[in-house]
C-alpha cells in the first residue's frame, strides 16, 4: 500500500505499513511472525543491531553490557542486562520455558490456552537430555533432591541435536543455533516480506485524529517518521513505557516488578567445569515466593559477580564454583524514568525471601560438599508490570488510543517471579491473531 506522508523538518516515510513493531524481543518477533505470515505488511523498528551471534565476551558486551542501553542500574545500584539488539533479551537469556500463568492471564481476560498448545506443537520444549546436563548442575540436583526437593530438570526452549555438553557460551548467545531466540521469528518474518530497520530508536507514537498513525524514530542520527495503519510497542518492560510517556500517557511506568535474584555459590575440589547450560535444572518454591534453580555463568560474568560482591578471594574460582539463582518474585513497586532509568527499592518482604532462599541454598551447597559458600549482591531480571491489563490495556492488549497495541513484558498485571518468555510468546500470537480478526 502507498500513501503519502507529511514532512515536518525531518525525513518522513511516504510508504505505509499495515503494522509497525517496535522491539524484536519474543513480544515483538512473534507478534510480526505471525502477522506476517497472513501477508501483513509488517515493518520492524529495532534500537540494536543485528550483529552475527558469537557467544562470545565481546559481542555479549556490545549487545548488552553498554551502561544506559543494555546494562541498567536501579537506585540501589541492582544491575539490570537486557538485550538490545534483534531478539532483545532472548539472545542472551537461558531458553526456560516456564509454563505460562495461563489462569491469571484468564482472570483478567486473556485466554492463552490455544497459543500455548500451538507454541508447545512449533517450538522444541523439553528438559535437557541426561549428556546435555553439566556435573555442576547434576551435583546440585542430587543434593537437593536428598534434602527432599522436588528439584527437577526443567523445560527448555532448545534445539538439542544443535546443542553441545562442556559449552559455556549459552549466556553470551549460542551461536550454533541450539537455544530458540526471537531472533528466528524475525528472520522468518523477514523471509514472509516483513522489513526490519535496525539502529532505529523510537522515540514517540504518532498520533492523528485520536489514533495512532506511526511512530518517530532516530536512526543514524536522523530523526524519521513512518507512518502505518497499526502500532505494536513490544519495547521491552524498560523501553515501551519510556515511548508512551513520551507519547502522551504520563501514568505509566509505575509499581513494576523486575523478579530480583542472587547467585549463591560455593567451591568444590572434586569437579572442574564451569561450561554448561544454566538454569538446567531447579523447583519453583512458590508458597515461599521464589525460584532455586542451578546457574553455571562464563568465567568473566563469575569474576564480575565476585567483584561487585567484594569477593575478592572468589575471583580464581569460577571452575570449581556451584552456583545456584534464587530469582524472587517482588512486590510491585517503583518508577521507570521519562528517560528510561529504573528507580525501585527491594521491599523488606522482598529481602526476606532472598534470604530464605540464600538459606535453603546455603544448606543444598554444603550438602553438595561446597565451602566458602557466600552470595552475589542482588541484580534485577526481568522488567515487567509497566503498561498492565487491566490498567492500562484492554483484553486484547490495546491502549486507550485506537490502533495502538503493547506486546511484551510490560503488559503482565500482578508480581510475577517467573521465566516470561513462554507467556510472550502466546500473547504475541494471540495479539497477531486479534489484529488479523479485526483488520481484514
Ligand atoms: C541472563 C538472562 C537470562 C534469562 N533467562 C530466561 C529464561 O531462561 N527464560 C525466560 O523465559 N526468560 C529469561 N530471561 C528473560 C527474557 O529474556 C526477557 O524477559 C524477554 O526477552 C522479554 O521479552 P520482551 O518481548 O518483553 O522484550 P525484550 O526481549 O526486552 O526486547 C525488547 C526489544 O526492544 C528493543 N527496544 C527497546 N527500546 C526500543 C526503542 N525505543 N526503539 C526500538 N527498539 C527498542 C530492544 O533493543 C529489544 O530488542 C532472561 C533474561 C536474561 C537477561
Amino acid at each position: 500500500m502507498e500513501k503519502k506522508g507529511k514532512t515536518i523538518g525531518m525525513e518522513t516515510q511516504s510508504r505505509e505499513f499495515d503494522v509497525i513493531v517496535v522491539g524484536t524481543g519474543p513480544g515483538g518477533a512473534t507478534t510480526a511472525r505471525e502477522l506476517s505470515r497472513k501477508n501483513r505488511k509488517v515493518l520492524l523498528l529495532e534500537w540494536g543491531g543485528k550483529s552475527p551471534i558469537r557467544g562470545n565476551l565481546v559481542s555479549y558486551a556490545l549487545q548488552a553490557g553498554i551502561p544506559g542501553k543494555g546494562l541498567l542500574f536501579t537506585s540501589e545500584l541492582l544491575g539490570m542486562v537486557r538485550g538490545i539488539a534483534t531478539g532483545g533479551g532472548s539472545v542472551f537469556y537461558y531458553g526456560t520455558a516456564f509454563d505460562p500463568p495461563a489462569e491469571m492471564f484468564k482472570r483478567y481476560g486473556v485466554d492463552i490456552s490455544r497459543e500455548i498448545e500451538e507454541i508447545r506443537d512449533e517450538l522444541p520444549i523439553a528438559p535437557l537430555a541426561d549428556h546435555l546436563v553439566g556435573p555442576m548442575s547434576e551435583r546440585i540436583m542430587e543434593s537437593a533432591q536428598a534434602l527432599g526437593y522436588s528439584w527437577r530438570k526443567l523445560p527448555k526452549f532448545v534445539y538439542q541435536e544443535r546443542c553441545r555438553p562442556d559449552c559455556p557460551r549459552c549466556n553470551y548467545g549460542c551461536p550454533y543455533g541450539a537455544k530458540w531466540s526471537a531472533r528466528m521469528y524475525v528472520d522468518e518474518a523477514v523471509s514472509n516480506g516483513a522489513e526490519i530497520r535496525n539502529h532505529s530508536k523510537v522515540t514517540k507514537v504518532l498520533v492523528s485524529g485520536g489514533k495512532a498513525v506511526g511512530v518517530e524514530y532516530v536512526r543514524h542520527g536522523v530523526r524519521r517518521r513512518v507512518h502505518g495503519e497499526k502500532v505494536v510497542l513490544s519495547a521491552g518492560g524498560v523501553g515501551t513505557p519510556a515511548i508512551l510517556r513520551a507519547s502522551g500517557f504520563p501514568g505509566v511506568g509505575y509499581d513494576y516488578f523486575f523478579d530480583p535474584l542472587i547467585a549463591v555459590m560455593g567451591v568444590v575440589d572434586d569437579i572442574r567445569g564451569g561450561k554448561e547450560f544454566p538454569m538446567s535444572a531447579g523447583v519453583h518454591m512458590e508458597d515461599e515466593g521464589y525460584l532455586m534453580t542451578d546457574m553455571t555463568i562464563p568465567a568473566m560474568l563469575h569474576v564480575t559477580l565476585n567483584a561487585w560482591a567484594l569477593r575478592f578471594d572468589s575471583l580464581h574460582t569460577h571452575a570449581n564454583t556451584l552456583q545456584i539463582m534464587i530469582k524472587a518474585k517482588d512486590s510491585l513497586g517503583g518508577r521507570i524514568t521519562d528517560s528510561g532509568g529504573v528507580r525501585k527499592k527491594l521491599a523488606e518482604t522482598d529481602k526476606k525471601k532472598l534470604a530464605k532462599g540464600y538459606e535453603r541454598a546455603r544448606e543444598i551447597l554444603a550438602r553438595a560438599g561446597a565451602r566458602s559458600i557466600h552470595k552475589s549482591r542482588p541484580i534485577a531480571a526481568h522488567p515487567g508490570g509497566t503498561v498492565k491489563i487491566g490498567e492500562f490495556l484492554d483484553a486484547d492488549l490495546k491502549t486507550g488510543l485506537d490502533n495502538l497495541y503493547v506486546c511484551d513484558c510490560s503488559v503482565i498485571p500482578e508480581a510475577w517471579g517467573l521465566p516470561p518468555t513462554f507467556s510472550l510468546i502466546a500473547l504475541g500470537k494471540r495479539l497477531a491473531r486479534r489484529l488479523t480478526e479485526v483488520h481484514r
